[in-house]
């Protein structure tokens, strides 16, 4: 038999299987092997001979890359590169690839769904009935969505995807994102104050640095004239949750949707899981068949394109470009 040309490794991954990935590689003689290895030295025993990695938690450290002698490039299942050390794969010319934009409908439509359960109570609605009460008075007041204003908090891929979907509601969009210059059509781009002091619902979409942790505490909720429903499907920490919880207490904002915390799973003890204003998912914002076998294809791909000389979709390290250890073509 022909030896493969190539050797790709995944070093983990917690998906069924990996047809999507293989057929990616499909007719470019390509080995995958899926090593579900976690420790160093089983990454470096499985990985060593490998031409491309591709990981979703297995720590990649300097010295497991230090390792890998042969390796071009790595591709992260999703969004974040953390697991990876990115400094040593750039000094070593390795390029790390990954897909930021694999599940945008997804958190848009959940960001959606949640706005929309708030404001007309149907989870509230939902637990009355299947408890034997029918009676629409127990939810009011519903205010009306038509004419209120949402406030966007990053100002993405996703916010502007919201953007666009809750506008066909009829509902105003106001975006503080220090970075957008010329947002989407349809949303006015203001300050974190405006925000918090004009908004009906606030939504976040920004991503978690030092800079966001935090970012609403109980100095923002105090601020929140319309006692705002608040949405949070991008990271738990950008909310500082004691000053959420005594927002809620409080009555600084009607309610809370949550796809993220600052500690998942929450503790059992944690007081929003008692509140009947405040919904919950766990952080499965990003979920979809599709999603997720989008994601498989894309990973395998940045390592194949990379393998036949083409530069990946997405490089996290751009700096790498010009002095990887792959030839990649200019075009
Ligand atoms: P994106 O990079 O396209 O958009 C993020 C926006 O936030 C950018 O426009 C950026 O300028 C802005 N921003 C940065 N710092 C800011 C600040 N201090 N204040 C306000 N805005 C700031 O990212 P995206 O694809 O729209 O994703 C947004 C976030 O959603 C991600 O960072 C991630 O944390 C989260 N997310 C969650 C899930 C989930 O399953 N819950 C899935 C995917 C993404």
């Amino acid at each position: 038999m022909e030896r493969p040309r190539y050797r790709v490794v995944i070093t983990d991954c917690d998906h069924g299987s990996v047809e999507e990935e293989k057929e990616e590689f499909g007719g470019m003689g390509a080995e995958l092997v899926l090593a579900q290895a976690r420790k160093e030295e089983d990454l470096i025993r499985v990985c060593k001979e490998a031409d491309g990695l591709i990981n979703q938690y297995a720590l990649l450290t300097r010295r497991v890359l230090e390792n890998l002698p042969k390796c071009k490039v790595l591709a992260r299942y999703g969004v974040g590169v953390d697991s990876i050390n990115l400094k040593a794969a750039t000094d070593l010319g390795i390029i790390v690839a990954n897909v930021p934009d694999y599940c945008v409908d997804e958190v848009a439509s959940h960001t959606v769904a949640m706005i929309l359960t708030l404001a007309r109570k149907t989870a509230f609605f939902d637990r009355k009935v299947k408890s034997n009460q029918w009676d629409f008075r127990q939810g009011v007041p519903i205010d009306r969505i038509q004419g209120k204003t949402l406030g966007l908090i990053g100002c993405g891929r996703i916010g502007s995807e919201v953007a666009r979907r809750i506008s066909t509601f009829g509902v105003k969009v106001l975006a503080f994102d220090p970075y957008v210059q010329r947002p989407e059509e349809g949303i006015e781009l203001t300050d974190l104050e405006t925000i918090l002091k004009k908004s009906n619902f606030i939504s976040i979409h920004c991503p978690l640095n030092d800079s966001t942790r935090h970012l609403i505490g109980e100095k923002e909720f105090q601020k929140m004239e319309k006692r705002p429903f608040l949405v949070n499907t991008s990271r738990g920490p950008i909310v500082n949750e004691k000053a959420l919880i005594k927002a809620l207490d409080e009555g600084y904002i009607s309610g809370a949707g949550l796809d993220v915390l600052e500690t998942e799973p929450p503790d059992p003890g944690n007081p929003m899981l008692k509140m009947e204003k405040v919904i919950f998912s766990p952080h499965v914002s990003f979920y979809s068949e599709e999603s997720i076998s989008e994601l498989k294809r894309r990973t395998a791909k940045n390592v194949a394109d990379v393998l036949r000389g083409k530069k990946p979709h997405s490089v996290v390290n751009q700096e790498v470009m010009g002095r990887t250890r792959a030839s990649i073509s200019s075009d």
